[in-house]
């Protein structure tokens, strides 16, 4: 088999899947296949603009729209499905929604298994191992970490995501925003807020 063979070009892959990346991000862009700042701009597109804008929205709806909060607890992949929120990554949705009683957090302890239509790419940390292996052990000391402390009475539930399940955390609409449309309240939902690792801001 050429791919035991030492002295095949293949056996030469460094074994590291993001150096594997580099040194075809480096190959590919000497050849003038692709464009570095194209790359970044997906990649920025994905993390930054259309991933958590998507599920920020949904959460903004679920605050103003009591059917539509009902409907997306009780079975959220129909629901996401018609607003176009669907695909790779993401096709079988659960939304927890956090209490006074209970606040929700996701992880993946396997690897990095992540709503991708919803949120857009994991940022790094969801990805360490830190992070996979104490989110389960030591939640609330994790939360502090990103800067968010609750009641001790609120309970902590970790959620698993696998292959087959991935969550967004619905979490509680912040005080002082009655007055507020659902895209201002858009607005206030942070990426983390909805992994269950931060709160969504509070209106200046
Ligand atoms: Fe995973």
């Amino acid at each position: 088999m050429p791919h035991d063979d030492p002295d095949h070009p293949h056996a030469l892959m460094p074994p590291d899947p993001a150096l594997r990346v580099k040194a075809l991000e480096t190959i590919l862009t000497r050849k003038g296949l692709i464009d570095p700042a194209a790359l970044d701009e997906i990649i920025d597109t994905y993390q930054n603009r259309i991933g958590p804008k998507n599920g920020a929205r949904v959460v903004a709806r679920a605050w103003c729209d009591p059917e539509f909060r009902q409907a997306l607890l009780t079975d959220a992949n129909p629901v996401l499905a018609g607003l176009g929120y669907y695909g790779r990554q993401g096709e079988h949705m659960v939304v927890v929604e956090n209490t006074p009683r209970q606040h929700n957090m996701v992880v993946c302890t396997l690897c990095s298994c992540y709503p991708w239509p919803l949120l857009g790419i994991p940022p790094g940390w969801y990805k360490s191992d830190a992070y996979r292996a104490r989110a389960v052990r030591e939640p609330r000391k994790v939360l502090a970490e990103f800067g968010v402390t609750l009641p001790a009475d609120t309970a902590i539930r970790v959620w698993d995501s696998t292959a087959e399940i991935r969550y967004l955390v619905l979490p509680m609409r912040p005080e002082g925003t009655e007055g507020l449309a659902e895209d201002e309240l858009a607005e206030l939902v942070s990426r983390d807020s909805m992994i269950g690792t931060g709160l969504p801001k509070v209106p200046s």
